[in-house]
């Protein structure tokens, strides 16, 4: 339902206080589940709780993260499967579990993909059709050692539509967005860089906006940002400066 991704130069308290604050501006939209997930030292880690963020924020209260560069954070609206911690995003791929993804929408096709997934052996923890995406996500990652790759290969094999935020921990400062009949904006700062299902998202940090085109990927590093279509040729993406006053 919401959405926001952060990536900034150096590990500090900021990444998580970013997608948090994020999170909290998108609450308008409503939500019965939040979750966060940023790269640790090597490791994603995370937490994600059914309910209201101040069920999420007592959980970090519990068991602080550490600081890092780079975290995503979701509120979920749920579609397929029930509003459980287990079934809250973000959803993590790969026996490694170094992948975590976060979901705006539906996958359309999940069913014949999890077949395909449970047929392989891959262990599934949630009955979401956001975990699908997780682990082929993951798969393809392996067979290209890229983010973007792995996102690319995988969001033209999906059906319905999607807002989609992916790390990996072998690719530690950089989130990778994709977006199909749903919204995906980029928030352009000073050496560092946002994402968000709304420019609320990170309208507290930069005017500076860059709206996606549908059926496009965007690469996010504290100091560059990139976009191509999925067919995989480059493009601009649409610049422009968020004027609505951010206490509205
Ligand atoms: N379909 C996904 C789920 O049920 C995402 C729902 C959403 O947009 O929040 O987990």
């Amino acid at each position: 339902c919401g959405i926001v991704g952060y990536v900034g130069p150096n590990p500090s308290a900021k990444a998580l206080d970013v997608v948090m604050e994020g999170l909290t501006r998108l609450e308008y939209r409503g939500y019965d589940s939040a979750g966060v997930a940023l790269i640790g030292d090597g490791e994603v880690v995370g937490e994600k709780r059914a309910g209201k963020l101040s069920n999420l924020v007592e959980a970090l209260n519990a068991h602080p993260l550490p600081e890092t560069a780079t975290a995503i954070g979701h509120t979920r609206w749920a579609t397929h499967g029930g509003p459980t911690d287990g079934n809250a995003h973000p959803h993590r791929g790969g026996t490694d579990r170094k992948l975590a993804l976060v979901h705006n929408g539906i996958i359309e096709n999940f069913h014949a993909l999890k077949k395909q997934l449970l047929a392989e052996g891959v262990e599934f923890a949630s009955e979401t059709d956001t975990e699908v995406v997780a682990h082929l996500v993951s798969q393809a990652f392996g067979r290209t050692g890229d983010l973007t790759q792995a996102m690319r290969e995988v969001v033209n094999t999906l059906a319905g539509a999607f807002t989609l935020l992916a790390v990996h921990a072998d690719q530690p400062d950089v989130v990778v967005g994709a977006r199909r009949n749903s919204p995906l904006v980029v928030g352009l700062g000073e050496g560092e860089n946002f994402l968000g299902s709304d420019v609320a998202a990170f309208i507290g940090y930069t005017r500076h906006a860059l709206e996606l085109g549908q059926d496009q990927i965007v690469t996010i590093t504290p100091d560059s940002y990139s976009v191509i279509n999925f067919d995989g040729t480059p493009s601009d993406g649409k610049a422009y400066e968020v004027t609505w006053d951010s206490a509205a």
